[in-house]
């Protein structure tokens, strides 16, 4: 058993200290596996949050002059440091949020592939040198951190959401505050313990825990020493913020929700197809924002399709996270199951055939048996929100025109899946789906070097890769005259 101890903390971290809140109050954090508590967290408002700014805007000229290179130093022994504590981590992730200890490892690993990537592209912020409007001019661009971000996540990636900002953020120079969700603060406070560790100057990482978090977050999006805002979470709330940073101006980068099409042509491999329908919709339980949502699968292989999916889930083992061979931990919390729930009988109620699945599992409280509906059509919630859940929906479609105008009818458009073996086919879906990313005969997208976001109302600016970095740079023009 992986000794958690060293990583648990309960207190918030600013300006380098573990602080708890003015108030001296706590709020608790479950276990979804069995409801029981297992930390009660530093519940903080907007004072510690201005603090907590104010640290962050102080450590921002130190951090910013440092070479890039001894930047790179301490990010990359807290990527290694991670990476090494990597049990430990885990196990204390699926107390918090319930995933398998597998998938809490890979996250673990993922997200520190985040700082490490952003150590070295932090080193590579070039400029330009642009052809003058006359002879004793020079054009000189250079690109600067932006400043102080505010971070808030989500608690379905409790650990690789936060180091998807902060690795491109603390790599381009900037200093931050972070809250993390309220369900899930210890996987967060956990990647403090090793920031120190590593060598993180005081001030440059801070984290404010708290439930009150339209207090915290108007802080974050409204002080004026606050630079750019950096949002993971539901559509709703980040239109929220947007609104709210609109008040300074401030850049804005927002990582919202999906509603993921995966399609599956006649022509695909039906075996690649169904283990890729199995992975993008029942990781996390269903709790991703790229997971599946919807299904589409094509008249000429819909019964097998439907056949060997079914096959597969009902193998598949559902328990706590921290049971041997678990592949679906609990659902987050009651509203998270009452949603999913909500899905089924909506969909239901307007015609479609439960073929499996969707109660209450054995293992008893927030646990769901994965499920399975056909006869999903357009008017169903599933088919224009987002579910949340262990939930399959499969659509019947006819030929390539009628899904590609099926899958773009949202107003989400962050990832998407089709399986086909005609290559005309791959190019022309892939063209044609209004989405940030695509994944053709693929159902996993997360990678460092790759740029993970969305368009439409799935949100603004991208996450990982070179792309990532510029979310956190300003351009400044510098007009030389005289020469
Ligand atoms: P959420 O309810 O929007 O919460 C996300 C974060 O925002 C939490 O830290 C939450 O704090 C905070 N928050 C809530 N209301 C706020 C407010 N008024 N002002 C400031 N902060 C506020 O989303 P969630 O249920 O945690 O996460 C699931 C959602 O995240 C899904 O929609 C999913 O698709 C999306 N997601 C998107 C991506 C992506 O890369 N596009 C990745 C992962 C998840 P509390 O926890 O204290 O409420």
């Amino acid at each position: 058993m992986a000794d958690t101890q060293q990583f648990f903390k309960e207190q918030s971290f600013i300006n380098g200290e573990w602080v708890k809140a003015d108030s001296g109050k706590t709020f608790a954090v479950d276990n979804p596996a069995d409801g029981k508590i297992v930390a009660n967290v530093a519940d903080m408002g907007a004072p510690e949050t201005t603090r907590a700014v104010e640290a962050a805007y102080a450590a921002f000229p130190a951090w910013k002059k440092m070479l890039a290179k001894d930047r790179a130093k301490i990010l990359r022994k807290w990527s290694d440091l991670i990476v090494a504590n990597a049990d430990a981590l885990a196990a204390l992730l699926t107390m918090e949020q319930g995933k398998p200890l597998a998938e809490a490892k890979g996250e673990i690993i993922n997200g520190a592939g985040f700082i490490e990537w952003y150590a070295d592209e932090g080193r590579r912020v070039y400029g330009d040198t642009i052809p003058p409007m006359k002879d004793s001019a020079r054009i000189i661009i250079t690109k600067e951190p932006i400043g102080v971000v505010g971070a808030i996540t989500p608690w379905n990636f409790p650990s690789s959401m936060i180091t998807r900002k902060l690795g491109p953020a603390l790599g381009a120079g900037c200093t931050a505050v972070l809250k993390p969700a309220a369900e899930t603060p210890l996987s967060a406070l956990a990647l403090a313990v090793l920031a120190e560790q590593a060598g993180m100057p005081k001030g440059v990482f801070n984290i404010v825990t708290g439930k009150d978090a339209a207090a915290i977050g108007q802080v974050l999006t409204t002080h004026p020493h606050v630079k750019k805002i950096s949002f993971t979470g539901s559509t709703e709330v980040g239109k929220v913020l947007l609104a709210q940073a609109a008040s300074t101006v401030k850049k804005s980068s927002m990582e919202l929700g999906g509603n993921a099409p995966f399609i599956v042509f006649n022509s695909a491999d039906l075996d690649k197809a169904v283990e890729g329908a199995v992975a993008s919709k029942y990781r996390n339980a269903g709790q991703t924002c790229i997971c599946a949502n919807r299904i589409y699968v094509q008249d000429g292989i819909f019964e097998e399709f439907t056949r060997r999916l079914t096959e597969k889930v009902k193998a598949m083992k559902i328990g706590p996270g921290n049971e041997a061979g678990v592949s679906i931990g609990p659902l987050i919390n009651q509203k998270g199951f009452d949603k999913a729930r909500r899905h089924i009988d909506d969909a239901v109620a307007k015609g479609a055939a439960l073929v499996y699945g969707g109660g209450q599992n054995a293992a008893g409280g927030l646990f769901m048996t994965p499920a399975i509906l056909t006869g999903m059509t357009p008017d169903m919630m599933m088919t224009q929100e987002e579910t949340f859940g262990p939930v399959a929906g499969l659509y019947r479609f006819a030929d390539e025109a009628e899904v590609i105008a099926l899958a773009n009818d949202t107003r989400f458009g962050l990832a998407s899946y089709f399986y086909t073996n005609e290559l005309g086919q791959a190019f022309r879906v892939a063209e044609a789906l209004e989405y940030g990313m695509v994944a053709v005969n693929e159902s996993l997208l997360s990678y460092e070097a790759a740029p993970f976001g969305g368009v439409k109302e799935s949100g603004l600016g991208r996450e990982g890769s070179k792309y990532g970095l510029e979310d956190y740079l300003s351009i400044k023009y510098t007009l030389v005259g005289g020469i």
